[in-house]
């Protein structure tokens, strides 16, 4: 079995504004193993991005600050580096893409010199050595005509040959992780399907891990191995995606699951969970997800839940419904008195 590179304990980042202490990502755990794809999904608000920008070292300060835990990044605690070590760990170790590419591509630069100064920014090569590297790159993620490609500017690109550069650039160090924070929302289903297949080739060609970070439960469906659901800064589900796609324990899991279209079935109208994720640190007591829980009871409204295990390895649900039958009957009987 495969050893974690990545193992983050009782993380912990916040915002502080002039209200006061806005905790995006609420003491969370989770572990990524070395060659895997990993999901983490939930809607926008839950704190996926700002659980990537901690692991990058990337959380704005101020206002935003890791208030507490660790990040593991083989057995080394990124939380303490310094930003000069971190500097080397982005690109080298761990490299992230960005969900629209045309503003992380600068638009005054070919691809060329994007590329190339990625490259000898990690690596003692010459010009050339680098252009070759860079060729040989756009290559890898599958661009036609490379050689030519290369000396064009990021307008001259579709939105797909954008997003695929961006993974050349962040591939071009050979980085143990990829984080990518949903990298094909902005491009069209059938792009998006390349680009997911991309990825699963580089995964299974280098080795390389990769966190994906979307809020659509049919791209996890697609090319992830293990997902992490999120909710309101909470981890609320954790598991095998089969597993979790054949018996949702999460009431949130299940919604998110019926969201996703069936073209199979025909419907008047698409699923979608009622209300929204409540802001940041404003539910105190009690199950974050309640106000949209169709099975929340008394004990859900003044108790909040942990993270369980279930009887399947590895799966961890924040539910009291899977706390134990007989005490949630026993409550349950309370609250219908
Ligand atoms: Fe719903 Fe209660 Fe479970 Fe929360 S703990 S998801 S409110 S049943």
């Amino acid at each position: 079995m495969s050893e974690p590179v990545i193992k983050v304990k009782g993380l912990q980042t916040s915002f502080f504004i002039d209200d006061g202490e806005i905790p995006a990502v609420d003491s969370i755990d989770f572990y990524i193993n070395e060659g895997e794809i990993l999901g983490i999904v939930g809607e926008s608000g839950c704190g996926k991005s700002v659980t990537s920008l901690s692991i990058m070292g990337l959380v704005p300060n101020p206002p935003g600050k890791i208030t507490g835990g660790e990040i593991l990044f083989n057995g080394e605690n990124l939380v303490n580096a310094s930003e000069r070590r971190m500097r080397q760990i982005r690109g080298n170790d761990i490299a992230m893409i960005f969900q629209e590419p045309m503003t992380s591509l600068n638009p005054l630069f070919t691809i060329s010199s994007q590329l190339t100064e990625a490259i000898r920014i990690h690596n003692k090569c010459s010009k050339k050595q680098a252009k070759d590297r860079a060729v040989e790159i756009l290559k890898l993620v599958g661009l036609p005509r490379a050689e030519e490609l290369i000396n064009d500017y990021p307008h001259q690109l579709s939105g797909g040959m954008r997003q695929r550069v961006m993974i050349a650039m962040a591939m071009a160090c050979d980085p143990k992780v990829l984080i990518a924070d949903e990298p094909t929302t902005a491009l069209d289903v059938t792009i998006q399907a390349q680009i997911l297949k991309l990825m699963k080739k580089l995964n299974q060609d280098l080795n390389t891990a990769i966190m994906l970070i979307t809020h659509d439960l049919g791209v996890v469906a697609e090319v992830c191995e293990r997902v992490v659901v999120m909710y309101a800064g909470k981890i609320v589900e954790e598991g095998e995606v089969r597993t979790i796609f054949k018996d949702p324990k999460h009431p949130y899991t299940a919604g998110l699951i019926k969201s996703v279209p069936d073209m199979r079935e025909k419907k008047e109208r698409l699923y979608s969970i009622p209300g929204n994720v409540p802001k940041p640190g404003s539910v105190k007591t009690g199950c974050r997800f309640a106000e949209r829980c169709e099975y929340a009871f008394e004990r859900c409204w003044t108790e909040t839940p942990e993270l369980y295990e279930t009887d399947v390895e590895g799966h961890r649900v924040r539910c009291f419904l899977h706390v134990g039958e007989e005490e949630v009957q026993s409550d349950r009987a309370i609250t219908t008195g």
